[in-house]
């Protein structure tokens, strides 16, 4: 059973309850995919531009999450019924989570939810 940490855009904290990424996470499925099985640790809100983003990745990792995924809002956008990558709530998701890695010491995986067609999940290990 891998614990997971999730972390949210606080642009979308007022109209999305994760109710996908929280499904997806559970049936292992979509930026899940990866893992056998799968529980939540814990999850945050990210504030702009990154507030405290470290420590709350240090928190989730106490918490005994070992990996954190970022939701795929934060990189990709709806266009009718499909995602697409770009335009996401994020213009510097990469530095943040390159970032975390290595300063909190733990994965983070870029995506969750409702993948974009032909995204492959990418993960940024600590350096
Ligand atoms: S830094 Fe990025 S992920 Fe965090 S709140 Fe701002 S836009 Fe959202």
């Amino acid at each position: 059973m891998t614990k997971i940490g999730l972390i949210r855009c606080e642009k979308n904290e007022n109209r999305c309850p994760l109710t996908g990424c929280l499904t997806s996470l559970k049936g292992c499925a979509q930026g899940f995919a990866g893992y056998d099985a799968a529980e939540i640790a814990g999850l945050f809100t990210c504030q702009c531009p990154g507030n405290d983003l470290v420590e709350k990745a240090k928190i989730l990792k106490s918490k005994g999450a070992e990996a954190i995924h970022f939701c795929t809002c934060t990189f990709a956008h709806k266009e009718s019924n499909a995602w697409v990558m770009g335009d996401g709530f994020c213009d510097h998701l990469d530095d943040l989570m390159a970032q975390v890695a290595t300063s909190a010491g733990i994965p983070c995986v870029k995506g969750s939810a409702h993948l974009p067609e032909a995204y492959q999940v990418e993960t940024v290990v600590p350096g």
